[in-house]
């Protein structure tokens, strides 16, 4: 008999669908694929030179349960530089990936009788990670046409004396929306005095197009610092997914209390990975803009083609790489003789009838929405979108 806690767990539905593509590819089947969001770029080289040193060295034993001081001082460096913060090390910890310093972050903070403020659309992962924790997720619906914001009159109206943190993404999946400076600042004056956390996840903090320069809530007074903890990682940044190495910077007592947790689960990130994460954090950056610019002709690539759908309209992503088209004109209709109830539909006629993955919009808290990575090769993506636009042409 399963735990209560197991039994009502969902896996994470991003990496389902990109398990089920991956599944479908390995019958024979041409998969346009814009399931998962992970670079499809390599890992530069210098970066995985390291790891190779690391192993040929032998440096393939526990480390501290927190990581390596070298690995903390580089990722204090890295706020510094990038963002004008300052930590000790003591307020760093380094996890198996942003996910885990995520997991470990709600683990430490939230418990039963919390809420915490969620705004949708969401990444995936957030309210059942704040349930596993035992807290109650409470979802502030953003809009498309307010450019994705949230400001403190909305805001207001979900706190109360229960209310224990807000998770903040940005740039956000699924949108590549940011919100903008004197929003984080309304936001980080009512978490002051209201006495609530703020979970920044910044994990697409250097992918942004345009002329979008980010800006951590942290940074904005030391205030907000004193309460923010900031997730982030090397996943994304240096196209490093399957390394698993993600960073925590916080308050000193939540990152301790983080590490009792990691020391009694998972113990250190792995030894290599993390001596790779310093050659990512420290050496040379410059793979990064050739990643983002590559994004940038794949996103308007694909946010035309998009637009071109009647019916469909599509935000223009300011970071991260995924779009979140609407396809809230075509619920109720029908294609190839069913009904497309709802996104979850929409998906599976996509998946099954024109062999493309994308995630149905629900699952970020959006009915009537798709999520489409673009983190896949441009030959990928011509063949998705004109798959897309026979199935919507074929829509009655
Ligand atoms: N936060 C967001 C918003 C993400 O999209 C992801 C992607 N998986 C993560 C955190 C975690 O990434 P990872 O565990 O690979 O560092
Ligand atoms: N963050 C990526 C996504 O949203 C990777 C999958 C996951 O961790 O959920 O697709």
């Amino acid at each position: 008999m399963l735990s209560k806690r197991a039994e009502s767990l969902k896996p994470s539905p991003t990496l389902a669908i990109s398990a089920k593509e991956k599944a479908l590819k390995a019958q024979g089947l041409d998969i346009a694929g814009f399931g998962a969001g992970e670079p499809d770029f390599d890992t530069p080289s210098h970066i995985k030179d390291e790891a190779i040193k690391a192993i040929k060295e032998n440096f393939t034993r526990y480390t501290p349960v927190g990581g390596i001081d070298p690995l903390k001082d580089a990722v204090i460096e890295k706020f510094k530089r990038d963002n004008g913060l300052e930590y000790k090390r003591d307020e760093i910890l380094i996890s198996c990936g942003g996910k885990h310093a995520l997991y470990n972050l709600f683990q430490a903070i939230f418990q039963e009788g919390d809420e915490v403020i969620i705004p949708a659309p969401y990444w995936v992962s957030y309210p059942p990670m704040v349930e596993l924790a035992g807290a109650k997720p409470v979802i502030i619906d953003t809009k498309e046409e307010e450019d994705y914001q949230i400001t403190a009159e909305m805001l207001k109206k979900y706190i109360n004396s229960r209310t224990k943190g807000i998770i903040l993404n940005y740039p956000s999946n699924p949108v590549g929306s940011i919100f903008y400076r004197e929003n984080l600042e309304e936001i980080g004056k009512l978490a002051v005095t209201h006495d609530f956390y703020i979970v920044s996840d910044e994990i697409y903090e250097k992918i942004t197009y345009d002329d979008y320069i980010h800006v951590s809530i942290a940074s904005l007074d030391p205030e907000f610092k004193k309460r923010t903890i900031i997730c982030h990682g090397v996943s994304k940044t240096y196209a490093m997914t399957g390394w698993r190495i993600g960073f925590t910077a916080g308050p000193a007592a939540i990152v301790k209390a983080m590490n009792n947790i990691q020391s009694q689960s998972t113990s250190n990130p792995t030894s290599i990975s993390q001596m790779a994460s310093i050659a990512a954090l420290t050496g040379p950056q410059d793979s990064i803009a050739v990643m983002v610019g590559e994004f940038k002709k794949r996103r308007d690539f694909l946010v035309s083609e998009l637009k071109s759908i009647p019916g469909v309209s599509c935000y223009l992503p300011k970071g991260a790489f995924y779009v979140f088209p609407n396809f809230n004109a075509f619920l109720g209709k029908r294609l190839n003789g069913k009904e497309i109830k709802d996104s979850s539909t929409l998906t599976e006629i996509l998946l099954e009838d024109y062999h493309t993955a994308v995630v149905p919009g629900v699952e970020f808290g959006k009915e009537g929405y798709l999520r489409l990575s673009f983190a896949t090769s441009m030959d990928v993506i011509k063949k998705g979108v004109e798959r897309i636009k026979k199935a919507a042409a074929s829509v009655v």
